[in-house]
Order: C-alpha cells, then sequence, then structure tokens
C-alpha cells in the first residue's frame, strides 16, 4: 500500500470536486437568503393584516372609535402597502441576475450564477 498514493488521490478528488461544492454551496446560499428575506417580509404582512383584523374587532366591540380604527389603519395599509413593493421587487430583481449569463456571441445561457465565462463556447461574459 503506497500512503503517497492514496493521499494524492485524495486531494485530487477534492481538487475536482471543490469548484462544483463551491458553486452549489454558493447557489444554495444565494436561494437561502432570498427566501428567508421572502418568508420574514411574509410573516411580517401577516402580523400586520392579524393587527388589522384585531383593530377591526375592537371597533366592532366598541373598543375604539371608527375614527381611531381609520387613522390606526391607515398606519397598517400604509406599512402593507411598502411590504408589497419590498417583495416585488425580490420576485423581479432574480431573472435579472441570470440575464448576465447570456453568451453575446453564441447566445448559449449560462446557469452558473456569477460566470465570468460562456459554458458553450468560453467567451467572456463580463
Ligand atoms: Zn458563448
Amino acid at each position: 500500500m503506497d500512503i503517497l498514493l492514496i493521499l494524492y488521490s485524495i486531494v485530487l478528488t477534492a481538487l475536482l470536486a471543490s469548484p462544483f461544492l463551491y458553486i452549489h454551496f454558493n447557489q444554495g446560499k444565494v436561494l437561502t437568503r432570498e427566501s428567508e428575506e421572502k418568508s420574514s417580509l411574509n410573516s411580517e404582512r401577516k402580523m400586520l393584516l392579524e393587527n388589522l383584523k384585531d383593530l377591526k374587532i375592537e371597533m366592532d366591540t366598541g373598543k375604539i372609535l371608527a375614527s381611531e380604527f381609520t387613522e390606526l389603519s391607515k398606519d397598517i395599509i400604509g406599512d402593507l402597502k411598502a411590504l408589497d413593493s419590498k417583495l416585488e421587487s425580490i420576485k423581479t430583481a432574480s431573472p435579472s441576475v441570470q440575464r448576465t449569463g447570456i453568451c453575446r456571441k453564441c447566445s448559449f445561457h449560462t446557469t452558473i450564477t456569477g460566470a465570468k465565462f460562456c459554458a458553450m463556447c468560453g467567451s467572456s461574459l463580463g
């Protein structure tokens, strides 16, 4: 048994696998960051809707006046609108990241995020 040969093959395997692992890992990070932001915005949205519902109940039961309800709900609705536009910007931001992967020479779409060269013909994507 040649230990050096075993070590060498382990190192070689690691070197060959590392670019794929790196891409896989980074894509996962990008996706989780995006979905994390989306889910936190969505839970914020749910909370605001919940508050609005509570206010409505308080008005219906006579705890607050209708004028108070209008005043308080105005703020909540404003926040909801801001959240919706944030969610919309996340949705529209994602395809523009991928658009950078289209080759100017052969129009092949390289789907690797942050790729510098075309996967088909190897020309620069910068
Ligand atoms: Zn190309």
